[in-house]
């Protein structure tokens, strides 16, 4: 059975097909959904589709490029639906400098309240980082962190890789893993121990080979799995199944 953990089915990209999607993906062996919010109305969004499918779950943050909409009030709603049963984490969240730096401050104090939102309610952390290594790990060495964190959409070197598996986090890999020329990440993939790491979609974005440059969705999860379970030189129904129990396990999930 494969989950995927990381998905945006909330966006408009699904809006005409969403339930053959999810249909689809059950086809596939998809057993599980996690749907990541990406701000407060993606969020609310996510919850509300997690509350119509048993094998959807949701997560509540507000993603660190969203910041020019975001206000302080939105927090508020971050913590109300992190109460919500089918919330099964808080993110993604963290730091993002690929395009600007215009909101580093905004970006760090957003990521910090809602790291203690995770905290609070004993929630997996799902963090997105992308050039901002240097400060996630500023930022993380001098508060107290939730039990559980994931590295979602993992490309770091083996360095980063190796200070995630010092500190107990997870990572998680996407379709970008089955991209020729992915060096890094076909390099992590090989030697990350597979009890610390999760496959997911990141759909609609970053559609695995042979989908490369289409839509994805989470149907496609089992490119990903496929695809590590070749660099690994490992038996494909051995890592799917220890990859399903230890991502159910991470975000509580009870089946
Ligand atoms: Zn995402």
């Amino acid at each position: 059975m494969l989950i995927d953990t990381h998905c945006h089915l909330d966006f408009p990209d699904f809006e005409k097909d969403r339930e053959e999607t999810i249909q689809r993906a059950k086809k596939e062996n998809v057993r599980y959904i996690i749907n990541i919010g990406t701000s407060v109305s993606s969020s609310l969004k996510s919850s509300e589709i997690a509350q119509k499918y048993n094998c959807i779950f949701a997560t509540a943050g507000i993603h660190p490029t969203d910041m020019e909409k975001t206000h302080i009030i939105d927090i508020e709603k971050i913590n109300e639906l992190a109460k919500n049963p089918k919330i099964v984490g808080i993110g993604e969240v963290g730091l993002d400098f690929h395009y600007s730096r215009k909101f580093e401050e905004k970006q760090k104090e957003f990521f910090i309240y809602q790291i203690e939102i995770a905290e609070k309610h004993n929630l997996p952390l799902i963090i997105h980082q992308r050039e901002a290594e240097k400060e996630i790990k500023e930022l993380l060495k001098t508060r107290k962190l939730p039990e559980k964190i994931v590295f979602h959409c993992f490309s770091g070197d083996e360095e980063i890789l190796d200070w995630c598996m010092a500190n107990g986090f997870y990572i998680s890999f996407t379709g970008i893993v089955t991209f020729p020329k992915a060096y890094n990440v076909h390099k992590a993939a090989k030697i990350a121990p597979i009890d610390r790491l999760f496959v997911e979609t990141d759909a609609p974005f970053l559609a695995p080979v042979p989908f490369r440059g289409k839509r994805n969705e989470p149907s496609y999860v089992r490119f990903v799995l496929e695809k590590i379970a070749q660099i690994k030189q490992m038996d494909r129904a051995k890592i799917e199944d220890v990859i399903f129990q230890n991502s159910i396990k991470f975000f509580n999930i009870s089946y």
